[in-house]
């Protein structure tokens, strides 16, 4: 099939590469230049473990291919894939003007029958507000569908190859057969297609995203509570997920969600609830318990030095809002480095693949170590904020070596406290037992 993807991010590349890997021609478009000169260039702008091969081996193939000209993407194609930003508005509610705004544009662009399904994540209704900006300026027929995406970053491509399942909002029996087709070789295994409504099929999007998000607050507030009552998460948690009907998933406490999604999700759908005039109290929870959380560990940090850290060294393992990508939207990392900034401490921070993001955020305010071990030269103690698999068994002489203090912060919960009592730290987790 011929598949046109407008918006080339994090969503808008996985989804045009795997759909180019299973044969179909594909066309990626953004308005970021740079950006479409590099992937043009066979030069991968996102980091994403598997991408890159698959990436080239479909451009190479002449089955990807990338443009800013909109126009030459909307004819090229029969289906229109919108994976285009829909950030929090200042008002809270998703901000929907670069969806609509495209749509504005592809209805004097479209001269016969064309789906055009939006990828974004958006509140319910917008299959419908799409469907008049693009019936204001159209001279043919078309469908608009919704067909929210479901993958992870940093297990992106696996998900998108596999999904649990495709969930897709229409009410035309054409989109219905032609989105079957296009999706049937990655079900293969028997995962669903779930056709539904419209309205229900948005709103899956965001009542997923808020479930999981919930499903994290309510262990980080365990874990809290554990604290206080000299329990272990750890085994709270193992006793709760062997519980089919809890299941092992998304138990794990520590400082917080954050990302792209999980945040900005969970507010919309706050939002969208206050203007259907329903009250959805657990989500406003889950939403402070979360901004609380992500500085879970300063409090402890400051009680260990008695309230004063100036002039104190810290080196920050961990950057991105979750291990295997190079994303910091909304990482807890950055809350927990303004907050060390603003107390006068200084930072050293490694972190496999988001280091350069940062730098473009926080820039030299603080120092980028060039290997885990280097950026613990002369700390006070170590912070931990995301759980890359290279943390997980490091050398922990060659720690000491390094560091002035044998002491570690970590909201990942990453050590075994026997071994950290073992090896003389100072150790604090989250939900756990301060050791030392
Ligand atoms: P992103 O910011 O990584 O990518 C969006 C792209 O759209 C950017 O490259 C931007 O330059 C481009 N763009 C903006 N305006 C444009 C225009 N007028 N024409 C062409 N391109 C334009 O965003 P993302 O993370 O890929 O998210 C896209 C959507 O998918 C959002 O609604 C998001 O909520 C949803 N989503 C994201 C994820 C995820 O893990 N990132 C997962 C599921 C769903």
């Amino acid at each position: 099939m011929k598949i046109t993807i407008v918006g080339t991010g994090y969503v808008g590349l996985v989804t045009g590469t795997c759909f180019a890997e299973t044969g179909n021609q594909v066309v990626c478009v953004d308005i970021d230049e740079a950006k479409i000169k590099k992937l043009s260039s066979g030069e991968i702008t996102i980091y994403e473990p598997g991408l890159a091969k698959l990436f080239e081996r479909n451009l190479n193939d002449n089955r990807l291919s990338f443009t800013t000209d909109l126009a030459k993407g909307i004819t090229a194609s029969d289906i229109i894939f919108l994976a285009l930003p829909t950030p929090p508005g200042e008002d809270g509610y998703a901000d929907l003007s670069y969806v609509l705004r495209v749509a504005d544009q592809i209805g004097g662009l479209i001269d016969k029958y064309k789906i055009i399904v939006n990828k974004s994540t958006v509140p319910v209704g917008t299959v419908q507000k799409v469907r008049e900006a693009i019936a204001r300026n159209a001279r043919c027929e078309f469908d608009v569908v919704s067909n929210p995406e479901f993958l992870r970053e940093g297990v992106a491509v696996e998900d998108f190859m596999k999904p649990d399942r495709v969930v897709i909002g229409t009410h035309s029996e054409k989109a219905r057969k032609i989105m079957g087709e296009l999706y049937e070789p990655y079900v293969r295994q028997g995962n669903p297609v779930l056709f539904m409504d419209e309205a229900s099929s948005e709103l899956t999007k965001y009542a997923a995203n808020s479930f999981l998000a919930a499903k994290i607050s309510f262990m980080n507030e365990i874990a809290n509570l554990c604290e206080k009552l000299g329990a272990d998460v750890d085994m709270v948690r193992r006793g709760m997920g062997s519980d089919g009907r809890i299941g092992k998933r998304f138990l794990f406490a520590g400082i917080g969600y954050g990302g792209s999604c999980f945040p900005k999700d969970v507010h919309a759908l706050v939002n969208s609830s206050n203007q259907a005039d329903y009250d959805f109290q657990i989500l406003k929870a889950v939403m402070e318990v979360n901004r609380l959380q992500k500085t879970y560990l300063i409090p402890k940090i400051l009680d260990y030095y008695s309230g004063d850290i100036k002039g104190k060294h810290f080196a920050l393992w961990g950057l991105a809002f979750k291990p295997n990508t190079d994303d910091i939207r909304e990482a807890p990392a950055l809350y927990i480095i303004d907050a060390l900034l603003e107390a006068g401490a200084t930072v050293t921070a490694f972190d496999p693949e988001a280091m350069e993001n940062v730098r473009q955020v926080v820039g030299e305010k603080i120092a980028y170590g060039p290997n885990e071990y280097d950026s613990l030269k002369d700390a006070d103690a170590l912070i931990i904020a995301t759980e890359w698999s290279l943390f997980r068994t490091p050398d922990f002489a060659r720690i000491e070596s390094e560091m002035k203090a044998k002491v570690i912060f970590d909201g990942r919960n990453l050590f075994n406290l026997d071994t950290m009592e073992g090896l003389g730290y100072h150790y604090e987790s989250v939900g756990r037992r301060v050791i030392g």
